[in-house]
């Protein structure tokens, strides 16, 4: 869950995992650990048409759930430092 400092979302202030509620660490606008941010905008063909979902997840609630996939998450290495 994502709390802005303005109306227009501009300056992110907090973050709060939606999993376990902990404040994940962020400094000037900038998020400073491991996160994880679903934003799913969900179609015709599903039964929340319309609905816009999004989520955080602080990097231990995101490794806990992943582990519980049948099959595992793709992973690729980044060129971009994020
Ligand atoms: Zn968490």
């Amino acid at each position: 869950m994502r709390i802005y400092s303005d109306e227009m979302k501009n300056e992110l202030q907090h973050v709060k995992c939606n999993a376990c509620g902990r404040n994940i660490l962020v400094e000037n606008g900038i998020v400073k650990e491991g996160l994880c941010s679903c934003l799913e905008k969900f179609g015709y063909f599903s039964n929340k048409d319309g609905q816009i979902h999004r989520f955080d997840l602080c990097e231990s609630c995101y490794d806990e759930i992943i582990k519980k996939f049948n099959i595992p998450v793709e992973i690729e290495e980044s060129n971009e430092i994020v």
